[in-house]
């Protein structure tokens, strides 16, 4: 935002570019002592299935805990690790860590549900296949039990390369999901394109913030019935938002009235039981 309105107004340099350019320069050296230091956490957020009103999965979200710099969102450091490169070898992390966590719930909790994990564009590599098969051969995981996100805009660049990719992936056995649909740039040929299996609407029509926000709620559940794609409405905060995605017969629904992300260990003191026992 700094760089736009620096350049509308004049070539000089703002304060306001200095202090952008000087977080992101601390945060970029931070990063760098934090992935050698493996300083993250992966959090897991609910995923409550409408029909049998039980847990259908978690989504593994990423926290950074800075002792200097205090909780820096992934909002702001993912885009960060994204022009660095340094999200390849955090991507890794993350699918590690999602995954040996999967196996141990596996285990406690039977295997009924799926994990899924966020991606960035920069992981769809051609060695993305084969990293992630040897995961789960090694945490002895079945492909279906693990789902990856991928946003309608990580696809823009180089779309041949990222399809080939993402076909080798669903031909692994994996879930392919559609993150905040609806706020990208993509076309909905890619809806059939693309081996989705999952649409995840985004949370701001959830919360009505565009003018039209019902209609696309209503258009996006009847696009995804007649292409045979399930569909997630993300960011769900009252009881009011999940009865109307109930009554617009969402498949599922995620959301801070059903379950904030939180550390493994809390899921499994609460024995995995959802924050609104009673969805309907
Ligand atoms: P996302 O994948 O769309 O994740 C959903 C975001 O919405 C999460 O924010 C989640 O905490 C938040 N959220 C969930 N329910 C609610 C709700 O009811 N109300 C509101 N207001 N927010 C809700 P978070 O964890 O800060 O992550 C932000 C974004 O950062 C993610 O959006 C994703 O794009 C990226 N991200 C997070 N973890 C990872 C990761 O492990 N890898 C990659 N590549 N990106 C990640
Ligand atoms: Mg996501
Ligand atoms: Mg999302
Ligand atoms: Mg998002």
């Amino acid at each position: 935002r700094a760089k736009l309105r620096g350049r509308n107004r004049s070539h000089h340099f703002s304060p306001d570019m200095a202090d952008a350019l000087y977080r992101k320069m601390t945060l970029r050296h931070h990063l760098t002592l934090a992935l050698e230091a493996e300083a993250f956490e992966l959090y897991y957020q609910p995923i409550v299935d409408m029909t049998t009103q039980q847990l259908k999965g978690f989504e593994a979200l990423i926290r950074w805990h800075d002792e200097e710099l205090g909780q820096v969102s992934p909002a702001e450091f993912i885009p960060l690790a994204e022009e660095t490169g340094q999200i390849v070898p955090l991507g890794k992390w993350i699918l590690k860590t999602a995954c040996k966590q999967l196996s141990v719930w596996r285990e406690k909790f039977g295997k009924g549900f799926i994990m899924s994990v966020n991606l960035s564009r920069a992981q769809l590599q051609s060695s993305l296949a084969p990293t992630i098969e040897s995961l789960l051969l090694r945490y002895n995981i079945p492909p279906s039990q693990l789902a990856l996100e991928l946003t309608e805009s990580t696809m823009l660049q180089e779309y041949d390369d990222a399809k080939q990719c993402l076909d080798d992936l669903a031909s692994l056995g994996l879930e392919l999901y559609l993150d905040d649909f609806g706020t990208g740039y993509s076309s909905l040929s890619q809806l059939q394109d693309l081996p989705i299996s999952t649409v995840k609407l985004d949370q701001s029509f959830v919360q009505g913030e565009h003018k039209g926000s019902q209609a696309i709620i209503e258009a996006t559940r009847a696009i995804c019935e007649k292409l045979d794609l399930r569909v997630v409405a993300e960011g769900v905060e009252t009881q009011e938002q999940l009865d109307y995605l109930k009554s617009c017969r969402f498949d599922y629904c995620q959301g801070y009235f059903l379950g904030r992300p939180m550390p493994a260990h809390e899921h499994e003191e609460r024995n995995f039981t959802l924050q609104h026992t009673a969805v309907v």
